[in-house]
């Protein structure tokens, strides 16, 4: 029952801002210029608030285990059940049969039309510059790393080229560059320690997993080769400064529009050799990337891309970007107020800056949270696992077990029973 949750833990803010959604009126409570456009989806935003109503009145006896070490991002199933069949792809047996999407293009295995909807998408958003680059499709962003990795690594030299992140840096990063104790390249660790001469691979990725900071290169040495994994590098996690204009660049639609069951990842290029190598990578690994994959993220990134550029607004309803922002906002406006009512974590602050995107001054709100317990808490994943929420420890990102990294982009239910547990934990 509502009655029965933390004093300061204002679900309440989940409520009136779902409501004022559904009024039409803006974060200000400005009547907005969406009015029309909230009448026709005032059917599926209701379903919505009375499904928070319910998850608000959901009981916590402390016993459910609260999974949040993956970065599973089911949070945006509701947006999309909203849209109905806007995103529906119906794909005959005789369809996308052929190994082959595009033989007079370097990625050849890359569909025509997701191909255009990637460089649409980039320009609505203004996050990352595509004119005269390269596109390479993968299966996932994961794919491409290891694309990238190969393709950047020299061929001929006489030992591995080490590959350096900033901790902390994305669990998977260590494990995914080992794994096959490649004689290209080898795993080198925090990017601070590294003084080796010679080449280097730098990941940069920004907004970072699992941290939410803003990320530079930080070893600045001239044989250094930058390779950005942009995976959060979108208006709903972070302020959009200015288009993203590096030598290669990941992004991927399980972080963007939340699709991660589709695998599908793109890398932006510059250079014409690598992107060349990038492509015989894949097709060395998998012989191209699901068309049938590629054509639903077409038509995902179209449903995204859309309204922004007021094609066929006939049924538009609430946009993506706003949706996600709002969700995301709510999400930790709640997290912040669990974690004061506690009084055992802190969380890290991010400074506002100017969002090209929704022309307005917002703060970062990363699609994790990086916690860490107070109190001389040593091991906060162990702390947390006693109190049956599952976190991923600060020791796989290369840092101290007193931090936890929690997804922030589980289902809404998961989500409130969360906070409202966390907020419960004192000393
Ligand atoms: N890079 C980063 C920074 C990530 O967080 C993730 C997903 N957790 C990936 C890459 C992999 O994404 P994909 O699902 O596209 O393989």
């Amino acid at each position: 029952m509502l009655g029965s949750l933390p004093r300061t833990l204002n679900v309440s803010f989940i409520l009136r801002s779902v409501f004022e959604r559904e009024q039409g009126l803006n974060w200000l409570g400005f009547e907005s210029e969406k009015d029309q456009v909230t009448q026709r989806t005032r059917l599926s935003v209701s379903s919505s608030l009375s499904s928070i109503t319910t998850l608000a009145e959901a009981q916590d006896s402390g016993e459910r285990i609260i999974n949040l070490d993956h970065g599973d991002p089911t949070m945006y199933e509701k947006y999309w059940q909203q849209m109905g069949d806007k995103t529906t792809v119906v794909i005959p047996g005789w369809q996308y049969m052929s190994y082959f999407s595009d033989i007079s293009n370097i990625c050849w295995f890359l569909e025509p039309e997701f191909a255009k909807q990637v460089v649409r998408l980039h320009k609505v958003v203004g996050n990352a510059v595509t004119d005269g680059r390269h596109i390479v499709v993968g299966t996932g962003s994961s794919q491409l790393y290891l694309a990238a990795l190969f393709a950047l690594s020299p061929s001929d030299a006489s030992e591995p080229i080490s590959v350096v992140s900033q901790a902390p840096y994305y669990s998977s990063y260590p494990s995914m560059t080992d794994c096959l104790k490649s004689g290209l390249y080898k795993w080198a660790g925090e990017a601070q320690n590294f003084s080796k001469e010679g080449p280097y691979i730098e990941l940069v990725t920004s907004p970072n997993n699992p941290d939410g900071t803003a990320r530079h290169s930080v070893v600045n040495r001239n044989k250094g080769i930058l390779l950005h994994d942009l995976a959060y590098y979108w208006p709903q996690y972070t302020p959009i400064s200015s288009p993203a204009d590096h030598e290669l660049m990941l992004f991927t639609v399980s972080k963007s529009t939340g699709h991660a069951g589709m695998r599908i990842g793109w890398a932006i290029v510059k250079d014409k050799e690598i992107a060349k190598r990038m492509t015989k990578f894949v097709e060395l690994n998998t012989i191209g990337v699901s068309k049938d994959s590629q054509i639903r993220a077409a038509k995902v990134l179209k449903a995204v891309s859309d309204p922004y550029e007021h094609v066929d607004d006939s049924e538009v309803g609430e946009t993506f970007f706003d949706f996600s922002y709002h969700s995301m906002a709510e999400r930790w406006k709640l997290l912040r107020e669990a974690v004061e009512h506690s009084g055992m974590f802190s969380l890290p602050k991010f400074p506002p800056a100017f969002c090209t995107f929704f022309n307005q001054v917002s703060e970062p709100q990363p699609a994790f949270a990086w916690l860490k317990c107070e109190n001389d808490i040593e091991d906060c994943e162990t702390f947390l696992r006693g109190h049956k929420i599952l976190t991923r420890g600060g020791k796989h990102f290369g840092v101290g077990p007193m931090y936890v990294r929690v997804s922030m982009l589980d289902r809404d239910e998961n989500f409130i029973r969360f906070v409202k547990r966390l907020s419960t934990i004192h000393v």
